[in-house]
């Protein structure tokens, strides 16, 4: 499923129309909201109409179509507008952007390592994952610097879609299994580039350069299991 948010994370007011509707449940033409996914969490917004608005709390794929979960058990119809928590928005753009130069950092400098799993959080820290076994964590706690780096010299972040085939055959590209968005219906991967130092596939909503993020601390580094070494980060002052 390809998003309009991925296309358009700029565009966080939408004006559309509903196509099908159930109490408190909604599908509408065209909707700006990231749904959740890949570790980043779905948008907070609302939705209005005239006479009413209410919150989104959810959103669910049947059939292969999106229906957004709405705060009231209202049956709309006809023309509504979507509205997106725009600090929310930003926050996981930033956050979910270091996460890919953290990414970047341990795998250039722990010889290709895999990540194995990334949750975002709300108060602006997250989890990820790495496959690495036997590591000094000295060693990753010291990339702090080379992570904030990255983020102060504002390096520009550019979405492509390449075929799955070319993709595969890129050594790197579709680096963490656990969080790699699954092909559009024409076969083609989103490839998520920050010039200079990284490129993956990935469905998320990123940063328009690495600088719209404040500078990010590794707050923790666990031990879990034999292969997994968890880091948690968090953005200093967002
Ligand atoms: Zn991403």
């Amino acid at each position: 499923m390809r998003y309009f948010c991925q296309d358009h994370p700029e565009t966080l007011t939408l004006e559309t129309r509903v196509v099908d509707a159930r109490p408190g449940r909604v599908r509408l033409a065209e909707h700006p909201f990231y749904p959740g996914g890949g570790g980043q969490l779905p948008d907070r917004g609302a939705l209005s109409w005239s006479g009413g608005a209410a919150g989104i709390t959810g959103f669910a794929v049947e059939d292969g179509a999106m229906w957004l979960e709405l705060a009231s058990a209202v049956v709309l119809d006809g023309a509504v507008e979507c509205a997106v928590d725009p600090e929310f928005r930003r926050l996981m753009r930033a956050l979910h952007t270091d996460l890919h130069i953290v990414n970047a950092v341990v795998y250039r400098a722990f010889d290709g390592a895999l990540v194995t799993g990334v949750q975002m959080n709300a108060d602006g820290t997250a989890r990820i994952d790495f496959d690495l076994t036997g590591t000094d964590n000295d060693r990753l706690r010291a990339l702090e610097g080379a992570i904030n780096d990255a983020i102060r010299q504002d390096l520009p972040v550019r979405t492509a879609y390449m075929e799955l085939a070319e993709a595969e055959a890129e050594p790197g590209l579709l680096r963490s299994r656990s969080v790699a968005p699954p092909p559009t219906e024409d076969g083609k991967i989103r490839v998520v580039e920050i010039a200079g130092l990284d490129r993956q596939a990935c469905g998320g909503t990123h940063a328009p350069s690495t600088g719209y993020s404040p500078p990010l601390r590794i707050l923790k580094i666990e031990n879990k299991g034999k292969h997994n070494r968890r880091l948690r980060v968090g953005l200093d002052g967002f």
